[in-house]
């Protein structure tokens, strides 16, 4: 099954992004531990620290100390759970790779399950929320909108969609070294990349300890970078909004031209107020839409890496992660 065919590396890798869990972390290892040990298949842990200020790492350090199959990652700053999650995966070495959240809210019950579709086929187990745990109605109307939205505009079914999956080995691969965007929606991408997929629905738990970390705007921030890496749909809308325009303007020239063959005054300072707010919000909506574009052309031309490994542990022999990734290259696979 190991297609990487390199002795002693596990079958199965699980990639924790992980931010300010210190409370939480070592309890969520013991549960997925846990649980894997029943599976019987050999595994490792890639806790992938993402620029926590709290002890999230030194818990993490510990474990590794005790127990070789927990790894660390540690990013010099919050880089963000996409770019954590970049990181996991590259410096995953198993046949099938799992991606779940740190805070238990992906159950680790589920596990046995996903790597028993994996076996019998599947290249990609996704697990798709059957319902939403404790979040409140505000959210979920957020979800629905984000969902319905890049239905309508980038044909991806996200309905329900998680980031806690299970990737065979080629589509880690391909996630990894074949799209070399920066900027990543890896729900997306993992929707993007076909392959025979099984899915497997949970209920989302309630988070054990902690809140979650996600602001209003960073939200947003992924939902453009969902929407603008994934369909080029609004740049359409812009077109819209200029057609609008123009017919609206056919409209007017009429009507001044009427006005003007019957003798009467052009009339009519509100409408040319409104013409004008009108136009004016279109162009700047336009430009907008056409900003986002090139914001994130602008990003992908940068070619930074879109992390950085500041600690690590347990990453010694052949597939190491150096303090300086642009020593190793292996964990900033996108150089
Ligand atoms: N996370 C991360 N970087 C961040 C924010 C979150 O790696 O900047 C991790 C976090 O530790 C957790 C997962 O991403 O393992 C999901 O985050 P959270 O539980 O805060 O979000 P939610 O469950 O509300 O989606
Ligand atoms: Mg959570």
């Amino acid at each position: 099954m190991n297609q990487r065919g390199n002795d002693g590396d596990p079958v199965v890798s699980l990639v924790l992004p992980t931010y300010r869990e210190e409370a939480g972390i070592d309890h969520a290892l013991d549960e997925i531990v846990r649980v894997m040990e029943g599976v019987g298949e050999s595994f490792e842990i890639v806790v992938v620290d993402d620029g926590s200020r709290d002890a999230t790492f030194e818990r993490v350090r510990l474990r590794a100390a005790r127990d070789p199959r927990v790894r660390g990652l540690r990013f010099s700053r919050n880089f963000g759970k996409e770019a954590a999650l970049s990181a996991g995966l590259a410096a995953a070495r198993g046949s099938a790779v799992v991606t779940m959240d740190a805070d238990l809210q992906h159950p680790p019950a589920l596990l046995p399950a996903m790597i028993e579709a994996w076996h019998q086929g599947a290249k990609i187990v996704h697990a798709v929320k059957r319902s939403r745990g404790n979040d409140g109605p505000l959210v979920r109307l957020r979800a629905r909108l984000f969902n319905g939205l890049m239905l309508r505009l980038g044909g991806i079914d996200l309905e329900e969609a998680s980031d806690f999956k299970l990737l065979d080995r080629v589509v880690a691969d391909v996630l990894v070294h074949r799209l070399p965007e920066r900027k990543r929606f890896y729900r997306g991408l993992a929707a993007w990349v076909g392959y025979p997929t099984a899915e497997i629905p949970f209920d989302v738990a309630a988070r054990p300890v902690g809140a979650s970390r996600w602001s209003i705007v960073r939200l947003a921030d992924l939902a453009i970078t969902a929407l603008v890496s994934f369909t080029s749909a609004p740049l359409r809308i812009v077109t819209v909004l200029g057609l609008l325009t123009l017919a609206l303007s056919g409209l007017l020239i009429m009507d001044t031209l009427w006005s003007w063959l019957h003798g009467r005054a052009v009339s009519g300072f509100a409408t040319i107020i409104l013409t004008l707010l009108i136009i004016g919000s279109f162009i700047m909506i336009s430009l907008g839409i056409i900003g986002e574009y090139i914001s994130k052309i602008y990003e992908e031309v940068k070619h930074r890496p879109h992390y950085l490994v500041s600690d690590s542990v347990n990453f010694d022999g052949a597939r190491s992660a150096a303090p300086d990734p642009y020593s190793r290259p292996i964990l900033s696979p996108q150089q």
